[in-house]
């Protein structure tokens, strides 16, 4: 597996021309900020890069994500360690995604071109792909876990978050037979 080691964001949303880069440590990390000051987007950065779909990143289109205050492009870029078979730190590699004029995403890695498959694969190795499952709880769904007013709600979350979700139609085939 791997970690996001730093997140470097240049005109994506509230962010502006010059590239901010955040630090993350190993474990737990918290964002503070005031209201609208750009931590949700910092999340959506981050889901961005790891291939999450324009509806999970709060936007109709790519293009939504390009910051509206800046004419240079946006581009989003990752600093991921691997880890060894005992945590140990094992490699660095940097993934950016730049968007391009009509929703087009260039990706690179270690500064090189890759089509989307060559990136998604990397991140699955990786297990950090988000293009399927829902491992991110957004914002506007922290309450509806809170409530947890329905067994049934609660449950097709977690499944949803823990990938088990995938399996459900196995199941119930196999339930069948
Ligand atoms: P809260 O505490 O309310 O959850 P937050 O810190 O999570 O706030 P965000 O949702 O990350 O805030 O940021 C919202 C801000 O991002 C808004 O001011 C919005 O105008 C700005 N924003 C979103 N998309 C763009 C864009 N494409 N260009 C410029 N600004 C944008
Ligand atoms: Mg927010």
């Amino acid at each position: 597996s791997a970690r996001i080691k730093s997140l470097s964001i240049r005109a994506f949303k509230s962010f502006g021309a010059d590239v901010q880069r955040f630090n993350f440590d190993k474990g737990f990390n918290l964002v503070v900020g005031a209201n609208g000051s750009g931590k949700s987007n910092i999340l959506d950065a981050i889901c961005f890069a790891l291939c999450s779909k324009p509806s999970a990143l709060r936007v109709g289109s790519i293009s939504e994500l390009q910051s509206t205050d800046t004419k240079e492009s946006c581009e989003v870029s990752l600093e991921l360690e691997t880890l060894g078979p005992s945590g140990e730190e094992a490699d660095l590699i940097n993934m950016s995604v730049r968007i391009l004029p009509n929703d087009v995403r260039q990706y690179k890695i270690n500064g090189k071109l890759k089509s989307v498959k060559e990136i998604k694969d990397m991140l699955k190795e990786h297990r950090l792909l988000l293009d399927e499952t829902s491992a991110v709880v957004h914002q506007s769904s922290v309450t509806e876990l809170a409530d947890r007013n329905s067994p049934f709600k609660l449950s097709s979350i977690i499944s949803s978050a823990s990938g088990a979700g995938r399996w459900n139609e196995e199941v119930e085939t196999a339930t069948k037979e």
